[in-house]
């Protein structure tokens, strides 16, 4: 068994009501995803309580523990009325051999969970998006409320990109590349995901504060033509927005045509459970 190490709380990020991502500093020796470990709160006259908890975050990234508050609990309601980002507390792990999942297992790979259970899941779901796209794997999760679904945002925000990507296409816009901006833009697996959800070449400009550096430019475009001038937006984007070839990505064929797929399937299951979901939000039924 592992000994007991010191974890300090770097951040802390609301994802539901009741959940709450914690993310760690640890000096625990990288985990695989799947596995779990085990956290000790001690109180000033000695008393500890212990309980554990899954590592969502896939290996190598900083450790997140996503917690669930339980009404009259005893540690899961300190992390969310009490800790604060800097606390400390004790951390034993990674604990558990059996549920992982490492990218050389390969697949096809089912996932089912429901609620905080999802927090495993997460970590191999997002351990085969960096280190193996192209495994198969689908994620089966349930949850009371479309605002109870932890880690929304992440599951399903490809595809509400492509969503908006598709009011654009059929808007009659076309595009050869897209520009990825904001604090996305500076990961590699989100960058990776970006090009194969749209299947096409990312690029990310060196100005990491893109949306503000881009109302500048605006501003520099209207201060000359309000001094007479006759730039052009364009001109002035090329003469000062400058890409950092570095950072750029490229869609591989068989994940983005995965995704294209997925994306059907999504939109079938979205209109699915939206009925779902509209019939229950009424009292009477
Ligand atoms: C491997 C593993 C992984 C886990 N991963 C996660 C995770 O990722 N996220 C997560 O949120 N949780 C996870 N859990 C659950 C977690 O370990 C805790 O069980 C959970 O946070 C509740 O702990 P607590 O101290 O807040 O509540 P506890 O004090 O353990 O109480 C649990 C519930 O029992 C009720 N209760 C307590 N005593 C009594 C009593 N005498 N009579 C009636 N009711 C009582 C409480 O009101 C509360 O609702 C995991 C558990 C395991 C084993």
């Amino acid at each position: 068994m592992t000994s007991w190490q010191q974890a300090a709380i770097e951040r802390i990020v609301v994802q539901t009501p009741r959940v709450k991502s914690f993310f760690l500093r640890t000096p625990i020796e990288r985990h695989v995803a799947g596995q779990h470990l085990d956290v000790r709160l001690t109180a000033e006259d000695g008393y500890h309580a212990q309980r554990a908890y899954s590592i969502a975050s896939a290996p190598g990234d900083a450790i997140e523990l996503a917690i669930e508050e339980l009404a009259e609990g005893e540690v899961s309601p300190y992390f969310h009325e009490v800790a604060q980002p800097g606390d400390t507390f004790e951390v034993r792990g990674p604990l558990g051999g059996h549920f992982v999942w490492n990218a050389s297992d390969g697949g096809p790979v089912l996932l089912v969970g429901g609620g905080s259970g999802v927090a495993p899941l997460m970590a191999m779901a997002r351990e085969r998006n960096r280190a193996a796209p192209r495994v198969p794997m689908l994620l089966v999760y349930s949850s009371r409320t479309w605002e109870d679904v932890i880690f929304r945002d992440e599951l399903v925000g490809a595809h509400a990109l492509r969503n908006g990507f598709d009011a654009l296409l059929s808007a009659g816009l076309s595009f050869t590349a897209v520009r990825l901006t904001g604090g996305g833009s500076q990961s590699v697996s989100w960058r990776q995901m970006v090009a194969d959800v749209f299947a096409l070449p990312v690029e990310v400009p060196r100005q990491v504060e893109g949306a503000a550096f881009g109302a500048a430019l605006q501003a520099l475009w209207a201060y000359d033509r309000a001094e007479g001038g006759k730039s052009t937006i364009a001109a002035i984007a090329r003469e000062h927005a400058d890409v950092d070839a570095a950072q750029s990505a490229q869609p591989d064929p068989i994940v983005a045509d995965a995704y294209r797929e997925q994306y059907g399937r999504f939109l079938d299951h979205l209109e699915t459970t939206k009925q779902f979901y509209a019939r229950h939000a009424d009292p009477s039924t």
